[in-house]
């Protein structure tokens, strides 16, 4: 078969532009019919519960139905499948629709509920208990359940499974007047009690849900099924290609059931495709949600959270993400995408647009005793290695400087190449130094370095040739812009959360570390809300909505250390 179904995740090359053409099996399908005459154009839809946030499974979802559209000249519908009331609300409608927006997609005219096709939906119920094909049902949802059956046992039929069309009719449309309390009565199909597909034993159509409705108010008190509603929406709107994940492929043969027997104007074809699962964290919106509720995140856009929101305010670009989906491919095996596949796109894209600027994270006050008293020196740094155009900028150096506390080692062993006692390192852009003495507390702790510094060195080259081992970011203490950095670790402390007891339990407390007292160079204070920015050697950084004009708070993105490049390349046999 052409497009055969890849298991495993690809990572393409970084350098392949986003518009590189996607094989998939899904891809596949649609030239196919579009090269067939099946249909004329593709129409595709994103259908998300307004019962939560989106996070990052969901933009597998997205790319996949708009990027198919775009490919193919089609169009794709947000559409929102507000079926039940109890769990959806508006912030949820209005969420969503900033978070696909943000990811770089564009319903046009298109934005659905399916709470416009109510009445519709109601028409095509009594169009099948007409036809004989549904019924009124008196048993309870646990009686349900037992009538059922199981994967071994066939089903039996209620006993209310003959009652008269003209009965259930009339019950029908008593339920929607409201003379029934919740779960008193159901609707459900008459499609086969003892199908090996339970899906197929007498599904639910519609339940009596008396709870005010976002869109609809008290109009309703009956709400449809997701199985009854969501094929239906999509011949309502005439979608080609219904993409949804695995779990749906047993609902399949019902979605075309409701299809072939109403008289729908358009026939779309539900395909499925494996949900993305990523290490270390859970892409449940029922956990999702919980995490919020019970507070062990400060919301949804908590940057611990794999929410599209989330990841944004953590400053990921929504390109990564985009470059991120792409890598994954489309298949139908499930699998568990490492994160570090995410991380690595992130840095990608970050590292093309990130201005480099210097900030001190632990601070270590450093006095280079040769150097003037009241001389600023200006030293040009360029803002991006990457990118010509982002320019320079003038760092100020003056007597007093910080260093980080981590580059200083009193008694360092072999492998130390940074600051001690006696040793030459280099200041980025500004001069080497040589730690000449080191300035203790009472309790024995070190507080201050003296050093001096070889005005020969300016701009960190020595004219004599000499080398040094190690370059070290410093900003001057005159100049230094107190800042907040928000220092991220994975949100669970497994790579499979749940896996081996309550998934609450794997929850990782250290996933937040704040530093209060970081010291940065003073352009910084000037960053713009949405400039990414690298403090050098400390990693991608962006400006959190909590900074005010006394402190800027950033957010680590992501470190700038690679695992999943050089996992790559060892295994690539590089050594
Ligand atoms: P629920 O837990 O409420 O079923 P859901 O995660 O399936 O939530 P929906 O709002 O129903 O959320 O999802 C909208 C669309 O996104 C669906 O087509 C669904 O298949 C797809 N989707 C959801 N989670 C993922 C995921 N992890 N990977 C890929 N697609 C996903
Ligand atoms: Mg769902």
């Amino acid at each position: 078969m052409a497009g055969h179904p890849r298991s495993e995740p690809r990572l393409t090359d970084p350098t392949e532009p986003e518009t590189a053409e996607k094989h998939d099996f899904i891809r596949e399908i649609v030239r196919r019919d579009l090269a067939d005459g099946v249909y004329k154009s593709v129409v595709t839809r994103f259908p998300p519960e307004p019962n939560g946030y989106l996070h990052i499974g969901h933009a597998k979802s997205i790319c996949l139905n708009f990027q198919i559209a775009a490919e193919f000249g089609g169009r794709c519908h947000l559409r929102f499948d507000d079926t039940n009331p109890t769990k959806e609300e508006e912030e949820y409608i209005e969420a969503i629709q900033r978070d696909v927006r943000w990811l770089g997609f564009d319903w046009g005219d298109h934005l659905h509920l399916t709470s416009d096709y109510f009445e519709q939906l109601f028409d095509w119920a009594i169009h099948l208990i007409e036809a004989g094909k549904a019924y009124v049902d008196d048993l309870s949802a646990d009686e349900i359940r037992t009538y059922r059956g199981t994967l071994t046992e066939p089903g039996r039929d209620s006993p209310y499974r003959d009652r008269p069309v003209a009965e259930s009719v009339d019950l029908f449309r008593r339920m929607r007047a409201g003379e029934f309390g919740d779960g008193e009565k159901v609707l459900r199909a008459k499609v086969d009690m003892a199908s090996g597909n339970i899906n197929l034993r007498d599904p639910v159509l519609y339940r009596v849900i008396h709870a005010a409705h976002p869109r609809t108010g008290s109009t309703w008190c009956i709400y449809p099924t997701y199985d009854f509603a969501h094929g239906q929406s999509d011949a309502i709107e005439s979608i080609t290609h219904s993409l949804c994940t695995l779990e749906f492929e047993d609902h399949r043969p019902l979605y075309d059931w409701f299809l072939d027997n109403l008289p729908v104007t358009a026939r779309p074809r539900q395909y499925e495709f494996a949900r993305l699962n990523l290490s270390y964290t859970v892409l449940s919106k029922r956990l999702l949600i919980q995490l919020v509720q019970e507070g062990h995140v400060e919301g949804w856009d908590d940057p611990r959270m794999p929410t599209i929101a989330g990841l944004r305010r953590r400053g990921v670009p929504p390109e990564a993400i985009r470059q991120f989906i792409a890598s994954i491919g489309v298949a139908k095996a499930n699998s568990v995408v490492d994160v570090a596949m995410l991380n690595h796109a992130i840095r990608e894209v970050l590292n093309k647009k990130a201005l480099r600027r210097m900030a001190v994270m632990r601070p270590l006050k450093v006095v280079i005793e040769n150097f003037p008293e009241d001389q600023t020196d200006m030293l040009e740094a360029v803002n991006n290695p990457e990118d010509a155009s982002a320019g320079v900028r003038e760092v100020p150096f003056s007597r007093e400087i910080y260093v980080e506390r981590d580059d200083f080692m009193e008694h360092p062993p072999k492998k130390f190449f940074r600051l001690s006692p006696g040793r030459e390192v280099r200041l980025r852009y500004a001069y080497f130094i040589t730690c000449t003495d080191v300035i203790k507390n009472e309790a024995g702790e070190v507080v201050e370095l003296h050093c001096t510094y070889d005005p020969a060195t300016r701009g960190g080259n020595a004219p004599d040739g000499r080398k040094v081992k190690a370059t070290l970011h410093w900003v001057s203490v005159a100049h230094a812009k107190p800042v907040e950095a928000r220092l991220y670790d994975h949100l669970f402390s497994r790579p499979d959360p749940g896996a081996d007891g309550p998934v609450l339990e794997d929850i990782n407390p250290d996933a937040l570390e704040v530093v209060r007292d970081c010291q940065a160079e003073p352009a910084v204070a000037e960053t713009p809300a949405d400039q990414p920015i690298q403090f050098e050697r400390l990693g991608y950084f962006m400006p959190d909505p909590d900074s005010t004009t006394d402190l800027p708070v950033f957010n680590r993105t992501v470190g700038l250390r690679d695992g999943w490049a050089r996992a790559q390349a060892k295994g690539k046999g590089a050594g």
